[in-house]
């Protein structure tokens, strides 16, 4: 009987024992299978925003989340303005940049007129002077230096000209002077031998009453010392300026060239300008002008 409770006690412990055994091995078995869950719980949430995100059902959770992107992408839009600010600086001196204290249009103004009367706004001229425009622009040199340039043009073509000497200005265009073609007594040839880029000089054209393009502000002169005007008259070649001459061997290289490669050329065309040195009769390299039909609604207006 006590040999029968002994054993009895006995197979009670092995009981007991291999219980506890048995428990750890589920304790353990939970353990990882909460690590399992767990780790399928910080998966799941991401995975069921980027889903319904993705299918557009988007929760106030969602909205926030796309809010906080939103917050993310400006942040790194700002980083990035910040970084080309700062490259921008660092190249400033090297980059031309446009401002609107150098770059702009206005109305004739008293002292701009003043210039103008009885040389390029001669005392027939029939284009109101409220037509005109002056603009102001920077432009470089051959040398690579900034300078001044002004030029009087018609309204209608005043913002195409700012752009297009802006576009030049940025592109380190070489342009030798752009003065008013006052400042040579409005006599073309003078203002052309000196290189004078320019526009509006009230004239008509030769043995006519018709106003030229020049004279409506609609036709624009650039570099003309090495972009010549030629003409063959009654067998006699003429060059204007007469000091262009050396420039009219439109093969050779020389500085200020306007060909169909030129960017100046480019920009005129894109502009809707027509070139002169495409004409058959004659060729005027230097010359840019609006199409006969913007010259003919003009006329007709002031004539
Ligand atoms: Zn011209």
């Amino acid at each position: 009987m006590v040999k029968n409770s002994k054993f009895i006690i006995n197979i009670l412990l092995v009981m007991v024992l291999l219980c506890q055994a048995c428990g750890h091995s589920e304790e353990k078995t939970a353990v990882s299978g909460t690590s399992d869950s767990a780790s399928c719980v910080l998966t799941s949430p991401e995975g069921n925003l980027r889903k319904d995100s993705e299918s557009g059902l988007s929760s106030s959770t969602d909205r926030s989340s796309e809010d906080n992107a939103d917050d993310d992408s400006s942040t790194t839009e700002i980083s990035v303005n910040e970084e080309q600010e700062n490259t921008e600086k660092e190249t400033s001196d090297m980059t031309p940049e446009i401002s609107s204290e150098d770059f702009y249009i206005t109305t004739i103004s008293d002292e701009i007129f003043a210039r103008m009367k009885g040389k390029s706004y001669k005392d027939e001229c029939n284009v109101p002077i409220e037509d005109l425009r002056y603009i102001h622009i920077l432009h470089k040199d051959l040398e690579g230096s900034t300078k001044e340039g002004e030029m009087v043009c018609h309204e209608v073509i005043a913002q195409d000209l700012l752009e297009i000497f802006e576009e030049l200005y940025l592109n380190n265009y070489p342009i030798e002077r752009m003065v008013l073609v006052d400042d040579y007594d409005a006599d073309d040839e003078t203002s052309m031998t000196a290189n004078n880029s320019s526009c509006f000089n009230y004239r008509c054209i030769s043995h006519t009453t018709t106003i030229s393009k020049h004279g409506l502000g609609i036709a624009v002169d650039i570099n003309p010392l090495y972009n010549p005007y030629t003409k063959i008259v009654n067998g006699t070649r003429t060059v204007e300026p007469a000091a262009g001459a050396p420039y009219l061997d439109r093969d050779a290289d020389f500085p200020y060239k306007i060909d169909e490669n030129d960017l100046c050329y480019k920009l005129f065309i894109e502009h809707g300008f027509e070139w002169g040195g495409s004409w058959t009769n004659s060729k005027d390299y230097q010359h840019f002008e609006m199409p006969d039909s913007v010259a003919k609604e003009l006329r007709a207006k002031y004539q």
